[in-house]
This record gives C-alpha cells, sequence and structure tokens, in this order.
C-alpha cells in the first residue's frame, strides 16, 4: 500500500517511521516532509494548509490512505474533501475536529454530556467578559476560541490583566487575528496528562499515557513552547485508570459527538489534568500530539496501519494496539532564543553517532537536508527519543544520544521525565 502522510514535523517523523514498518506497506509518501523525514519517505512538495493543493497532490500521488499530522487542514476540511471523493483519509470532518478548533464549543459540548472539566464562562464581547470575570477567583485562564498554536491561553493573575488580555484577543492584537469569542476558565491545580484514543466513531481503543514539558525551562520554568519533551510509561496511568478516562471522559464524547450527528474518527487527544476533584479535561485535540507521539509510537509493537485502517472501516477493538512495556522519553533539541526569535541554517553534526545507540531514534522537526548535510530549518529541530525496561535508562539514553549531537546555539532542557523519577511507582 502506498500511503501519504501530511505534515512537516517530528509527529510526522515518527508516523511515517511506524508505518513504514508495517509489512503492508509498500511507499511512505510525506507533504511536504523535513530533512529527516525524506531519508527515509519520498518527499513531494505541496501546500499541507490548503484542502484544494492537498486533493491535488493527492490525484498526483494516488495513496491508498492519507494520514494528515497537524489540526489546520482538518479545522478547513480536508477530510471532508477527500471523503467526498471517494479518497481514504484518516482524521476526523472539519465539523468533528471543532471539539479543537472551537474551546467555547468544547466546553458546551462538556456540560452538555457531563464529561468533567473546569467551570468557565464563554464570552462574546470585552464588556461581558469584564462582567463575568466577577464569577471567578484568582488566578483565571484566558482561552481565545481558535486555533492559535499554542498562544491562545493565558493564566492572569489580576482581574485587571484577564480583562486586558480578553480584549487584546477580542481586538486582535494578542494573536494577530480577532477572535469573536473568548473563555474565562477556572484555574485547576495538579499533574498534567495527554490521554489519546483511537476512534471509529462509535467504539475507541486507548494509546498509552504521556506527559509532556511545555515550558522551555528546567523546573517548568518560563515561556510555553510547542513541547521540550515527553516521557511515557505504563504507570502514568494504571488500569483502573485507564477504564475511568474511557468511561467518564473518552467514550461520552465518542458518543455524544455522534449523537449530535458529528460522528468522531480519527485520534482523540483529551488534555488532563489529574485534580484532587479527579481528572478533568483541559483541552481536545483532534490529532496526535507533538512531542508525545514520538514517545507514544516508540512504544508501539503491533501496526501502525492496521489500527489506522480499523478506524477508517469502524472495527476498532481493544486488540488494535499491542503496547511494550518499556518505558520512552523524547528530548526535544531546539534552536537557541526559541520559543522567540532564533537563527535557523545551522550545520547539525553527530546525527550519525546518536543513530547507532540501540533503541534510540532521532525524529527530524525543523531540519532541511542540503547537498548531504543536514541544517536546523525550525524552532524545534530534533525530538531525540530512547525506549528501554526503565524511565531512567530511557532517559539517559536519551540524552546519551542528545550528546552526540551538535549545531551552534542548540538548546534542549536536561530535566524531561525527571519528575517522574522521583514519584514512587
Ligand atoms: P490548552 O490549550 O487549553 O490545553 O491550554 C494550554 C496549557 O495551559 C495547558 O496545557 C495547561 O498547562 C494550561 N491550562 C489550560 N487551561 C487550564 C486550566 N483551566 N487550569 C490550569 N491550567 C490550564
Amino acid at each position: 500500500m502506498k500511503i501519504l502522510v501530511i505534515g512537516s514535523g517530528g509527529r510526522e517523523h515518527a508516523l511515517v517511521w511506524k508505518l513504514s514498518q508495517s509489512k503492508r506497506v509498500s511507499e511512505v509518501v510525506c507533504l511536504p516532509g523535513n530533512g529527516g523525514i525524506c531519508q527515509e519517505a519520498t518527499c513531494v512538495a505541496g501546500d499541507a494548509k490548503s484542502p484544494e493543493s492537498l486533493l491535488g497532490a493527492a490525484h498526483q500521488i494516488q495513496p491508498d490512505i492519507t494520514v494528515v499530522g497537524p489540526e489546520l487542514p482538518l479545522s478547513l476540511g480536508v477530510v471532508d474533501e477527500f471523503a467526498r471523493r471517494g479518497l481514504r483519509i484518516f482524521g476526523p470532518t472539519q465539523a468533528a475536529s471543532q471539539l479543537e478548533w472551537s474551546k467555547s464549543f468544547a466546553k458546551e459540548f462538556m456540560q452538555r454530556h457531563n464529561i468533567p472539566t473546569a467551570h468557565y464562562a464563554v464570552c462574546a464581547s470585552e464588556d461581558e467578559a469584564r462582567k463575568s470575570l466577577g464569577l471567578f477567583s484568582l488566578p483565571v485562564v484566558v482561552k481565545a476560541d481558535g486555533l492559535a498554536a499554542g498562544k491562545g491561553v493565558v493564566i492572569a493573575t489580576t482581574k485587571e490583566e484577564a480583562a486586558t488580555v480578553a480584549a487584546d484577543m477580542f481586538s486582535g492584537k494578542l494573536l494577530g487575528s480577532p477572535s469573536s469569542r473568548v473563555v474565562l476558565e477556572e484555574h485547576l491545580k495538579g499533574e498534567e496528562l495527554s490521554f489519546l484514543v483511537l476512534s471509529d466513531g462509535e467504539r475507541v481503543a486507548p494509546l498509552v499515557a504521556a506527559q509532556d514539558h511545555k515550558r522551555i525551562g528546567e523546573g517548568d520554568t518560563g515561556a510555553n513552547t510547542g513541547g521540550m519533551g515527553a516521557y511515557s510509561t505504563g504507570s502514568l496511568a494504571d488500569e483502573a485508570m485507564v477504564e475511568w478516562l474511557l468511561n467518564h471522559i473518552a467514550r461520552p464524547t465518542i458518543t455524544g459527538m455522534k449523537s449530535e450527528g458529528m460522528e468522531y474518527r480519527g485520534i482523540l487527544y483529551c488534555g488532563l489534568m489529574m485534580t484532587a476533584r479527579g481528572p478533568m479535561v483541559l483541552e481536545f485535540n483532534c490529532r496526535f500530539g507533538d512531542p508525545e507521539t514520538q514517545a507514544v509510537l516508540m512504544r508501539l509493537d503491533s501496526d501502525l496501519l492496521e489500527a489506522i485502517e480499523a478506524a477508517i472501516d469502524g472495527r476498532v477493538s481493544d486488540g488494535v494496539f499491542k503496547w511494550s512495556s518499556d518505558a520512552s522519553c523524547c528530548v526535544v533539541v531546539a534552536s537557541g532564543g526559541y520559543p522567540g526569535s532564533f537563527v535557523s541554517g545551522r550545520e547539525i553534526v553527530g546525527l550519525d553517532r546518536a543513530a547507532q545507540i540501540e533503541n534510540v531514534k532521532v525524529f527530524h522537526a525543523g531540519t532541511s537536508m542540503l547537498e548531504g548535510r543536514m541544517y536546523s530549518s525550525g524552532g524545534r529541530v530534533l525530538g531525540v527519543t530512547a525506549r528501554a525496561p526503565k524511565l531512567e535508562d530511557a532517559i539517559s539514553k536519551a540524552y546519551e544520544a542528545v550528546g552526540c549531537i551538535r549545531f551552534e546555539d542548540m538548546y534542549y532542557r536536561r530535566d524531561i521525565g525527571a519528575r517522574a523519577l522521583k514519584q514512587p511507582t
């Protein structure tokens, strides 16, 4: 089978890598891909943000299945367009992916279906936001309604700050384009957990849980990023917890979407806060996370293509995934200055040495290849991922591999997974 993967980040590299291992896959094509992906798959140029351009590419490439990595093409209806033409594609429709692209829809949906989440108010104007702030204690979370690539959430410590942030979201000053709605939310305390499930619109199968590290600095300090690393172990969510999350969050969401006429097929990513009141949904994403996917797929022993086909064909069951009991750890190597301004075009050396370490895989995110040399081309450059029976060994293997790699101004956190080692297992 020929598979087309859409996207250009570390998540897409992990998808390409795992799909290539399937005995039934003869060719993987990636649009547009990156320097690392191009060494393992055929990369084709194209605009991943435009469903029309993707349809044109699919017409040329003739894939048996298309797998969509990022949220933007899903929110623009690429699945609807492909399905209308009888092309097999993996991911939710535009209406179903609202769970990610509209925070107000997601909050109201959760309320309708009794899915645990923080108290909230949806505001349609600056004035309404100011008035609603009276209902919240501090700190208060302010969220813009649309897709904002991680920049649409601000935790405000004063009401004045919250009102200013909301005003800047409405005017477009904060995100570049105006938000028509802003969600105010109760601030929750606890550990965050990424819980992903695969769904065929009715049934769900859980993936192993992972924990992301969103902040740029060690000890979870500094600015928010797309993610500086992740780890996954069996003890992050035990069997009883997974069952609870399936029964109270994943299944009611999938059933609720179906009952509202928006069948949800694909990956449903539940971003959770494990609070003293129990697990609560912070957000839904309608696709694999980045860099959690790198850590999660490193633990998958079965065929990802089989699972994807089961979701497309409506036959998801408990048996679609076989997971290793090993732990995994992904350390993101970024360009110095990220998530602010940074310099690209630095030559990356030592990748061959890193690749020789057993059970290590270096996933590329922002790289490009030129005349046989690899260069940085983005904020997050690599996701160095390792697997081992014990988390501490997966962590040290990942850092051993990072130690082989060099480029000017490279930056990475040295404490990925460290918090888990301090906790009793
Ligand atoms: P979101 O895009 O909604 O997941 O928000 C991004 C990040 O903001 C989350 O990963 C949390 O770290 C933080 N966050 C969002 N909502 C809340 C909340 N209600 N309470 C505490 N932290 C939150």
